[in-house]
């Protein structure tokens, strides 16, 4: 159950209001990369993870702390929109707000994109979500970067400073949790990639570029086994295309369900109980 304490996680203070950075700051209130959508990726994830309680409960931990997040920005946004009402020039900065919302914060983006479910990566595979979250966290921290670099506000500056460093905070529960899974790196799901051509680099984009570029190379093609291969086009072999047979023996396909390991799973019976005690 969810529980609202009259609190805001960090106190929030506006000098100067400025209702362009306000429409600015939205992109962490309902956009791609904002706190909303932290939230409910974090939240849905915990509630559908019931093979691994001790992660469910990282996700669950986190996305309430993402919900804290977004009511703090909120309260920042508004004290920078507040002009919005009143004033019919700092309107302009944000139209939409104005007259449709009567200058309260609502769930679009800088640009008016409404907020939208699509922006969730929910795949109920628990490293993969896990990585998912890693990379959110990164682009939230990026983008509170970029709009600190955008103020001279030193109060709206404290708050971001705050959310930002959260973040960051985040990526290291987020990639400790997948570590200690102690799944390989490249092992994703149940079936195994075809040998051969999983190690083949393709060096797909050729020749010399007007800007200087020119083929390169890299770790990337010669690491974790891999090899670089010229196209046909190139004067090369080409992908080992030809070698697919679309199954490796041994394996048993259509099963991604029956013996999913689980982690730390408690027998069901516990299960109810322990919920049972909580309420
Ligand atoms: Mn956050
Ligand atoms: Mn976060």
């Amino acid at each position: 159950m969810y529980h609202h304490v009259k609190k805001l996680m960090y106190s929030v203070r506006v000098d100067t209001p400025n209702v362009r950075f306000g429409n600015m700051l939205l992109e962490q209130f309902g956009g791609a990369n904002g706190e909303l959508a932290a939230a409910m990726q974090y939240t849905l994830q915990g509630w559908n993870c019931v093979d691994d309680i001790a992660r469910r409960d990282l996700l669950l931990d986190i996305g309430t702390e993402e919900l804290s997040h977004l009511e703090v920005v909120g309260a920042l946004i508004r004290m920078h929109l507040k002009d919005l009402k009143t004033n019919r020039e700092a309107a302009e900065a944000d139209p939409l707000v104005t007259i449709a919302g009567g200058g309260g914060v609502a769930l679009f983006d800088s640009m008016g994109n409404a907020w939208t479910a699509n922006y969730l990566k929910v795949t109920g595979e628990l490293d993969v979500d896990l990585r998912g979250n890693i990379a959110a966290e990164a682009r939230a921290k990026i983008v509170y970067e970029r709009l600190i670099d955008h103020t001279d506000d030193p109060g709206t500056i404290d708050t971001l400073q705050f959310l930002m460093t959260r973040e960051i905070t985040h990526m290291k529960a987020f990639s400790a949790a997948l570590e200690t899974l102690q799944k390989p790196p490249f092992s994703i799901g149940r079936l195994r990639p075809t040998p051969g051509i999983v190690d083949e680099y393709f060096n797909g984009s050729t020749g010399n570029g007007g800007e200087g570029d020119t083929d390169m190379h890299g770790p990337w093609q010669t690491s974790f086994g891999l090899h670089p291969v010229e196209s046909e086009l190139h004067g090369g072999p080409g992908l080992s295309v030809d070698d697919i047979d679309g199954t490796i023996s041994g394996e048993e396909r259509g099963k991604q369900d029956a013996g999913r390991p689980t982690l730390d799973a408690p027998e069901k019976s516990e299960l109810v109980g322990a919920r049972e005690a909580n309420s």
